[in-house]
């Protein structure tokens, strides 16, 4: 479920764009499957990859590939109605009473918030219907966040975790002993940090009352193995803290939400195996001129959408600048990609005829939009 203004500010400059003259729009079309980095190069003067990170980051503990382990980003996915989702994991994933979510970034905070937001709220967004359906069915009445440092080092930010208190007939659960010593570690913490500590210790005070449902945010525990013979029952977790401490959590879902990490789509990409990303100075790719990257491909998965849209912003500059300092001559562009790469593309007429489709289908059942 995007942020309704921020999916409106970004198709509204998406179709800005793909509606100049001076843009043709090949959609459908795989780097280093339909089309090669090298074609590409040798018909336009700049080439920027900004593929994102499709795929998720392991935990690397026993007992992971059992059954019941998702990544965030099967769930994330299913709920964003993504032509690639695993529809095999709708079935059964919500069929248990306790999902475990490994990690406490704002991803983790978006998937226990759609676990848990009432099925009337979400009809009326743009989640799929197979999500709508999963949460029909939903048994899952605990959501526990698992954090492995402390209170100061979550990764989520004050805006998602105001979302998650704010559930109706969702209570919050934070442990004081999670907590021992913060309090008098307040004044000395920058703002924002301080802002969204004072409010992880004032839910944590406040009287909520007693509700069916919950989530828990458990910090200091990292997961030493998932329990089960075939299918998930739990999660041995240690206290890091303390390594002699251990604790069983029984649970029917485990969801991986420890960061994505992006692919390289053609051999040919100057590619740094550790950050896995471009390798790139400020957008420029190393030692491939006329190559640049942005968004996660080229950062990392770090940042807001405004974080990513400022960098973008910032290669973009680049790219202009190091195109006026050249003598340009002339490139065949598209028409050098040849007859097979253009005819399989989806083009902009086609990607308008979709919106169009998605937004009449979402007027006829009161939602933002239903996506096909
Ligand atoms: P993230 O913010 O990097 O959080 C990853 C979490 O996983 C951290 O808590 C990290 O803990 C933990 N972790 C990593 N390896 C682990 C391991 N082996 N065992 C246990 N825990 C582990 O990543 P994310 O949640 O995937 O989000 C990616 C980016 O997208 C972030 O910048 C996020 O803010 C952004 N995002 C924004 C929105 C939004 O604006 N609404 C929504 C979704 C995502 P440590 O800190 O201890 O490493």
């Amino acid at each position: 479920m995007h942020c309704p203004h921020i999916l409106v500010t970004v198709l509204s400059s998406c179709a800005q764009v793909g509606e100049s003259s001076r843009v043709t729009f090949l959609g459908n079309t795989r780097l280093g499957q339909d089309v090669s980095l090298s074609a590409l190069l040798a018909n336009y003067h700049a080439v920027l990859c900004t593929y994102g990170a499709a795929e998720d980051r392991l935990l690397g503990i026993p007992g992971e590939s059992l059954a019941g382990v998702v990544s965030a980003r099967d769930l994330v996915s299913l709920y964003n109605g993504a032509p690639d989702s695993n529809l095999s994991l709708a079935a059964s994933s919500l069929d248990t009473d306790t999902v475990a979510i490994v990690g406490m970034g704002n991803v983790a905070l978006d998937v226990a918030r759609l676990i848990l937001a009432p099925v009337n709220v979400l009809r009326k967004t743009d989640v799929s219907d197979t999500w709508l359906e999963m949460r029909a069915k939903s048994r899952v009445k605990r959501v526990v966040v698992i954090g492995r440092r402390g209170p100061l080092n979550v990764s989520f930010t004050i805006k998602e975790l105001r979302e998650m208190i704010k559930l109706p007939a969702v209570q919050s659960v934070i442990n004081p002993s999670d907590f021992e010593g913060v309090q008098g570690q307040l004044k000395s913490l920058e703002r924002p940090r301080k802002r969204l500590t004072d409010l992880l210790l004032k839910t944590m005070g406040s009287d909520q009352g007693s509700q069916d449902e919950a989530w828990e945010l458990k910090l200091w525990r990292s997961p030493v193995s998932v329990l089960g013979e075939e299918r998930v029952t739990g999660l041995e977790l240690r206290d890091t803290r303390d390594s002699d401490v251990t604790e069983r959590l029984e649970c029917g879902l485990v969801v991986r939400s420890v960061g994505y990490s992006s692919v390289r789509a053609d051999p040919q990409l100057p590619w740094d195996d550790t950050k896995r990303v471009i390798s790139n100075e400020d957008g420029r790719a190393r030692g491939c001129p006329g190559l640049y990257t942005a968004g996660w491909l080229g950062t990392g998965p770090r940042g807001v959408i405004i974080d990513t849209m400022n960098t973008a912003f910032r290669v973009a500059a680049s790219l202009v600048s190091d195109l006026g300092g050249q003598q340009l001559t002339e490139r065949p562009g598209l028409e050098g990609l040849g007859e097979a790469v253009r005819a399989g593309a989806t083009s902009w007429a086609d990607w308008q005829r979709l919106d169009t489709e998605e937004l009449r289908r979402g007027v006829a059942k009161d939602k933002a939009r239903d996506k096909i």
